[in-house]
């Protein structure tokens, strides 16, 4: 077995098949990433409110022998909203049934998933702000009273027929609570908020990861790889794994400090742990717009990115750095974000923050 292999403990699943293993299977970076996942509130590393906040409402609700409140988990992704749905169906001992909001096109679809469900259930919606509106008034329903409405027919005669389902939690995932409408929002017992990890943070995360993948990781080089992750567990458990490749291909495999320096370096993330398209983002931003105020949407265009990515992906962590504002009249770049381009901020950047209202916004698209 290669010395890299991870232990058959680390990635259940992937290798019970013992065929798999001599006929020379070697897991993707999907199962990999699927092999880090925290498997318990123990397990799972920072986000301390958000843990002690849910133990009591999956201890509550086991106490009372009833299934908890519906659970909303918000924040930006690979932050581990997904890993924590899979641990509230662990702990209360439930399955856990996943689908997302994009996959729920039609009632009819959640219509399918709810009526299969069974008592305590977990159902996991990712990216539920992108429901389609029909699934989501069945939702109402079905979270409130356990009841969905099978519409038979069309037209005028058509009747709507009531359908029990059994009791179970609903956890729901979005980059952006604030696309949530409000009905579905107050359905929701209890709102996770999901923040950017600290470096610490990211740095146990890191060893335990090293550990489970068989790497030697130096505690400098965790500290240097986890300041470039962006607060991110699933960007910190990526460098890693590239930072590994590179371990192997050009030296011993051990992750030295100066290893993951030259690593990081090959794989073009900065100082700040901003990667290509944050800086495309920043630059356009500047060079272009110079510094804003300027539309999400205009800006995405403006890299060749959907809007979405550009709002959900890049910017709470350029914004959390310090080097993105957003002000009612659009998205400005700081002093920070120039210097960081090694640019001189211009004359009406005061203290760091710019004074917009001397500025015309450039709007956005579909303003
Ligand atoms: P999200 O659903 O928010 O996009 P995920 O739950 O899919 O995020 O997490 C992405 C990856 O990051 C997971 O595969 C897991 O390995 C890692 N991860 C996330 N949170 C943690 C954590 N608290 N401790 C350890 N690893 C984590």
């Amino acid at each position: 077995m290669p010395e890299d292999f991870p232990s058959e403990d680390a990635l259940p699943g992937a290798l019970d098949d013992q065929s798999a293993v001599t006929a020379g299977y070697l897991p993707s970076d999907g199962e990999i990433e699927a092999s880090l996942r925290p498997k318990s509130l123990e397990d799972f590393i920072g986000q301390p409110r958000v843990r002690e906040q849910l133990a009591l409402v999956l201890r509550g609700a086991t106490l009372r022998g009833g299934t908890p409140d519906h659970v909303l988990l918000s924040g930006p992704p690979g932050l581990g909203k997904t890993s924590m749905a899979m641990i509230i169906a662990g702990e209360l001992g439930s399955a856990l049934r996943l689908t997302s909001g994009p996959a729920l096109e039609r009632a009819g679809d959640l219509a399918a998933m709810l009526s299969n469900l069974v008592e305590g259930d977990v159902l996991f919606i990712d990216e539920i702000h992108r429901m389609a509106r029909p699934a989501e008034e069945m939702l109402y329903l079905a979270m409130e009273d356990f009841r969905v409405d099978v519409v038979v027919g069309k037209g005028p005669g058509a009747t709507s027929i009531p359908l029990d389902i059994a009791p179970f939690t609903l956890v729901g995932a979005t980059t952006r609570s604030g696309a949530l409408t409000g009905p579905l929002r107050d359905r929701f017992g209890f709102t996770g908020h999901m923040d950017f990890y600290e470096p610490d943070e990211l740095q146990r995360i890191l060893q335990r990861s090293a550990r489970i993948l068989g790497v030697p990781l130096d505690e400098d080089a965790a500290a240097q790889i986890a300041g470039r992750s962006r607060g991110t567990p699933r960007i910190a458990n990526r460098l890693l794994r590239r930072v590994r490749d590179y371990a192997e291909v050009k030296a011993d495999g051990i992750v030295t400090l100066e290893i993951a320096h030259a690593a990081l370096a090959v794989y073009d993330v900065d100082a700040l742990g901003l990667d290509r398209l944050d800086r495309a983002v920043l630059s356009a931003l500047i060079r272009s717009f110079n510094g804003g105020p300027v539309g999400v949407s205009t800006l995405a265009v403006a890299v060749g990115e959907e809007s979405a990515t550009v709002e959900e992906v890049c910017e709470p962590f350029l914004v959390r750095a310090g080097l993105v504002a957003r002000t009612p009249r659009g998205r400005v770049a700081t002093a920070a974000a120039w210097e960081h381009l090694g640019l001189v901020p211009p004359a009406d950047l005061v203290f760091g923050s710019i004074d917009v209202r001397s500025r015309e916004p450039i709007p956005d698209l579909h303003d």
